[in-house]
């Protein structure tokens, strides 16, 4: 019987369970994926933002701008990648400056630092790019951007250090209330609980419903975007967006913490809830709006597109909070953007609920920090010299693209939580994320993990679980 099991492991569930691994209690993380990072924190914008667009007085206000405040300490605890470079809301038509105020002192009201507004002079300055039509912009200089992959690992690792105990590719089945607890009936058996934190993403309506009889509906609401290589991450400095909608923040454009130029997302409603697809329309869509904000996107620099799923409920609000016909049942649920910028302080909050319901005692050698991968292009070229001296594998160039040593693979599937699959790989190390999007190193990084997982064979190699093998037969087999 554990105290406390978390049913998801994206950046909600993983920032829980690091909050709570500083506490004397058993726990244990439930995910139905074969790694954590498997669901709607793959595939956002990145934006860690400053907090002016939720609702002032709003959950997802507070803990926005709270999330936004710890995320550079926590990067340098944890060691993930980080950057504040600062966001700009761009106003291209005189008529609509009232919302740009309204956003302005909504952002005030919402205690963000140092928000402002600028006229078009000090915005060339900043950005030569922008539209010739912009006026004015809300400029707010805490906004920032993260790598989403690394922010989940890292607090995942962090509490898997400090005790959590995960299970992969384990689905929650239903959730039985029991006298004392819950019983949660998985693909893998079932698991005997005091509490139960539900932090499923898109499907956290259907683990709520499980316990409630006050339904919960979860609309998956897709956002799709185009990623350019390096060569045109220079292209804005800052965060661009365009003034909101009901629909969201509307299409952005960022530089990536990594140095590429990210474009989007749209945002359509749709029914299914693994519905990560791309289309025509929506990309079309990325690359005209972009335009309103920003000028000579270079469009023929695009590397990949890709789809997110925000996890979208009626009130647009987290829901973070004891399910009432369930006792000892906590939801974080709703938790669509901003949730990546608010997870740090997610965690905090459902952590100290739990203190409270449960008496939580703190632990006497919690362990606040976490070494990330080497990365010997972080090193100077003597260091690097040496490191390759002592250990050959960072001198083999396994992704020529990004420029991803096979030291840094080992690394990856070595450590904590290590890798299993391809994107397991590519997440962790970027092998595979860059221009030719893994078309050579592919094979590569196979060979390193049919020879580094104990028991695999080439066969149990998969691009990200499931059934995702790739090798599937030998050219012999269909003679
Ligand atoms: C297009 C888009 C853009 C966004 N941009 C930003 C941004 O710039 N900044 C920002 O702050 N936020 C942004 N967000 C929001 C942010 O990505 C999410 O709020 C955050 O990633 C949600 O994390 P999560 O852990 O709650 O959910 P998820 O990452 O989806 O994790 C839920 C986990 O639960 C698991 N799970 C589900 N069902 C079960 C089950 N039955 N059994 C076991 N496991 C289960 C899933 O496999 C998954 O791993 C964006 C979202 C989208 C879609």
């Amino acid at each position: 019987m554990y105290d406390i099991v978390i049913i998801g492991a994206g950046v909600s569930g993983s920032s829980i369970a690091r909050e709570l691994s500083r506490y004397n209690a058993s726990i244990c993380v439930l995910e139905k994926g074969e790694d954590v990072c498997s669901g709607t924190t793959k595939a956002n914008s990145a934006i860690v933002h400053a907090g002016f667009d939720a609702k002032e007085g709003s959950l997802m206000a507070k803990l926005n701008v709270q999330g936004n405040a710890m995320m550079e300490q926590l990067s340098k605890d944890l060691d993930f990648p980080y950057k504040n470079n600062g966001s700009l809301v761009i106003c291209t038509d005189e008529s609509t400056r009232p919302g740009l105020n309204e956003l302005c002192e909504r952002g005030k009201k919402n205690g963000v630092p140092g928000v402002r507004i600028i006229e078009r002079e000090e915005l060339l300055k900043m950005e030569p790019n922008i539209s010739d039509e912009a006026v004015a912009a809300l400029y707010a200089p805490t906004g920032g951007i993260v790598c989403p992959f690394n922010l989940n690992i890292a607090l995942a690792e962090n509490a898997y250090t400090n005790g959590v105990e995960f299970r992969f590719n384990t689905k929650v089945l239903d959730v039985k209330k029991q006298e004392n607890g819950y019983t949660i009936v998985t693909n893998n058996g079932d698991v005997r609980t005091k509490y139960v934190v539900n932090a499923a993403g898109v499907y956290a309506d259907a683990i709520h419903n499980m316990v409630s009889e006050n339904k919960m509906k979860i609309t998956p609401r897709k956002g799709e975007y185009c990623l350019l290589d390096k060569s045109a991450g220079e292209h804005v400095s800052h965060t661009i967006f365009a003034l909101p909608t009901k629909m969201g923040k509307g299409i952005l454009v960022t530089p990536t913490v990594h140095g590429n130029l990210l474009v989007g997302p749209t945002a359509t409603d749709i029914d299914n809830k693994e519905g990560v697809n791309t289309t025509r329309a929506g990309l079309d869509e990325v690359i005209s709006k972009s335009a309103i904000t920003v000028k000579n996107v270079p469009y023929r620099q695009v590397i990949t597109s890709f789809a997110g799923l925000r996890a979208h409920e009626e009130h647009h609000e987290f829901i973070i909070e004891e399910v009432k016909d369930a006792k000892g049942f906590i939801d974080c649920a709703g938790i669509e953007s901003p949730g990546l910028s608010a997870s740090p302080a997610i965690g905090v909050m459902v952590a100290d609920l739990l203190k409270e319901k449960m008496n939580l005692e703190e632990k006497e050698h919690f362990i606040a920090t976490r070494k990330g991968i080497l990365n010997p292009e972080d090193l100077t070229l003597e260091e690097r010299n040496e490191l390759i001296k002592k250990n050959s594998a960072y001198g083999n160039i396994i992704c020529r693209c990004e420029m991803i040593t096979e030291g840094e693979i080992l690394d990856a599937i070595h450590r904590p939580l290590g890798a299993k699959s391809l994107d397991g790989v590519k997440r962790r190390t970027r092998a595979g994320m860059g221009r030719c999007q893994a078309g050579f190193c592919s094979p590569r990084t196979m060979e390193i993990l049919e020879r580094e997982i104990p028991g695999f064979t080439m066969y149990d190699v998969t691009k990200s679980g499931g059934d995702s093998a790739i090798v599937v037969g030998t050219n012999k087999d269909r003679v």
